[in-house]
């Protein structure tokens, strides 16, 4: 049986980027946002105080990952910094 890695932490942090950028570069070009609106969200997402080590504190999420779907929106409790797109 083929290990599925889920425990990443085993990962060193090369390894990490490289298996989210391969999640990524997996998911259909429908289901993502242009690099533009991606570059933006990732630009708040670096001005919010809730980014710790590229982890939104809220969701749990890579915002690497989240950003880039479409379908995401920001989970801020007190008001979303970027939205979900239609
Ligand atoms: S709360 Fe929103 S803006 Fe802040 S890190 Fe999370 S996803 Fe990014």
């Amino acid at each position: 049986m083929t290990c599925k890695r889920c425990k990443l932490f085993e990962q060193d942090k090369e390894q990490l980027l490289s298996t989210l950028k391969s999640y990524i570069e997996s998911l259909s070009e429908e289901d993502k946002v242009s690099q533009e609106l991606y570059e933006e969200r990732l630009s708040r997402c670096e001005c919010c105080e809730s980014l710790g080590n590229g982890l939104c504190k809220f969701c749990g999420c890579f915002v690497i990952v989240r950003a880039i779907k479409k379908k995401m929106n920001c989970p801020h409790p007190r008001g979303e910094r970027w939205h979900k797109q239609d």
